[in-house]
């Protein structure tokens, strides 16, 4: 008997879920395959990132998911081109359905799928993806993408995203053995539950007590003002449509929504241009003088280590090594600090974002790091430098965050801010 297969990535619920229920309707009542595969590349145990929080948050919404699913997630090692399609073949599929992938890695993986599927006469069928709206659809009246954000929201905003879809009925094949690897959840902070019921109640939690004050509040990492579902969206234990339908218009609403746009901006800039990733974007800002020797490298050591001596730089490097999250405003001071005040490359500090945050993505890391390094689309201007001392003053008045990370205190600062900030506006007046 021929069977369809889902195919799990960046997707991992049921609810909600264009691809599964796109399957669900071609088997037509038949019996599907719920199909996740463990790259070796990713999670081997040779792999750097193999015992990351992230991979154990994504372990643990794999467990998650199979509970969901009764226990018939069929969980395979090695690399997806090779194991798509041999059970593909053993199984005699002729669709394999999947959420659109639209980052540089995903794709790359998704067009060798497809063609090894395509020789032995099955189909990859790529639905939906993780977005409102897909990557590559919003364009301006010349059909080109947009540049610069707010008339990209507008226009994304203007072209709307549909209801969220209900979870289908599906009859699960049951898998033939176990996973080929252990995927119990071990130990996370505690702020990071995953799987698909922990991303809904987190979203409940969120509306209920924090949204109404977002607007007010998000700028504030002393209060826990933000929703925290960037770990979710990351690992699609939920879709931004679910998010999005609980949106009104109000001020905090709006602001909220403005937010969950940045990320489909990026993702939609990322399309584009591939390279982006880790290629400074504007090139006259390539010309950059950045410090790459042996101090360069200890200087952002004390950086990674939280020991600048700028408490709420120190206190976000601090809050990212212990829960592999940092709060937006923290994550703009701490990049800037590295940027402008220790004038190392972006890319230093977007590849130790990469190792430490349960949220890492692409798209919103790095251009998140080029947006504070002056060097994106639509980025901050590279002289506007934060000042440290009078970020934690305003944003954290009553040293609420920096009192929490404290530890066994903040040292000495490790350079003067003024005279650190004056070299940054020189290295720019060169080029
Ligand atoms: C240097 C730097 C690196 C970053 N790296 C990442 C990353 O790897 N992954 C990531 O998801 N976000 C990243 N961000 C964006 C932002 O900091 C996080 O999305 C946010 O802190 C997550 O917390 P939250 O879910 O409580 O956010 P909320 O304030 O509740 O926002 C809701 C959602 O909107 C999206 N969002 C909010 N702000 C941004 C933004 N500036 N850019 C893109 N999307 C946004 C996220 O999906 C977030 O979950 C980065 C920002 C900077 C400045």
């Amino acid at each position: 008997m021929s069977r369809t297969i889902i195919w799990f990535r960046r997707d991992l619920r049921l609810a909600d879920h264009e691809a599964l229920s796109a399957a669900a309707a071609a088997a037509d009542g038949d019996e599907v395959v719920g199909l996740f595969v463990l790259d070796p590349a990713l999670l081997g145990a040779d792999s750097k990132r193999a015992d990351s929080k992230r991979a154990r948050f994504l372990l643990g919404s794999l467990a998650a998911l199979n509970k969901e699913m009764d226990g018939n997630l069929w969980v395979l090692s090695g690399k997806p081109a090779e194991v798509v399609p041999a059970l593909a073949t053993r199984l005699e599929t002729s669709d394999v359905f999947v959420t659109g992938d639209f980052a540089p890695f995903g794709v790359r993986r998704d067009a060798e799928v497809a063609s090894r599927l395509d020789h032995i006469g099955a189909r990859l069928r790529p639905v939906g993806s993780p977005y409102a709206v897909a990557p590559g659809t919003i364009v301006n009246g010349s059909g080109s993408n947009y540049k610069v954000f707010t008339p990209f929201s507008r226009a994304w905003e203007q072209h709307g995203w549909g209801t969220p879809i209900a979870q289908p009925v599906v009859a699960w094949t049951r898998p033939e053995r176990q996973p080929d690897e252990p995927y119990t959840p071990a130990e996370l902070p505690e702020w990071a539950k995953p799987g698909e019921r922990a991303a809904l109640d987190a979203l409940d939690r969120f509306v209920d007590e924090r949204l109404a004050g977002y607007g007010k509040h998000r700028n504030e990492p002393g209060l826990d003002a933000t929703s925290r579902l960037s770990a979710h969206l990351r690992f699609g234990t939920i879709h931004p449509r679910t998010i999005l339908a609980r949106l009104d218009q109000s001020l905090s609403h709006e602001r909220f929504r403005t937010e969950v746009a940045w990320r489909e901006f990026y993702a939609d800039v990322l399309f584009h241009q591939p390279k982006s990733a880790w290629e400074t974007m504007q090139p006259k800002m390539r010309m950059m003088h950045c410090d790459i020797d042996a101090a360069a490298r200890k200087r952002f050591d004390q950086w990674a280590r939280g020991e600048t001596g700028f408490p709420l730089v120190d206190a976000g490097m601090r809050q990212l090594l212990a829960e592999g999250f940092m709060h937006n405003r923290v994550r703009m001071v701490v990049a800037s600090f590295l940027i402008k005040d220790l004038h190392l490359p972006w890319q230093w500090g977007a590849q130790y974002f990469r190792e430490q945050l349960i949220d890492f993505d692409l798209a919103s890391n790095n251009h998140g790091w080029q947006w504070v390094a002056g060097t994106g689309t639509d980025a901050a201007p590279y002289y506007r430098i934060f000042n440290p001392s009078a970020q934690r003053d305003k944003f954290d008045p009553e040293g609420t965050y920096v009192d929490r990370w404290r530890g066994d205190g903040y040292s000495e600062p490790m350079v003067d801010h003024a005279v650190e900030r004056a070299e940054a506006l020189k290295r720019l007046s060169e080029i």
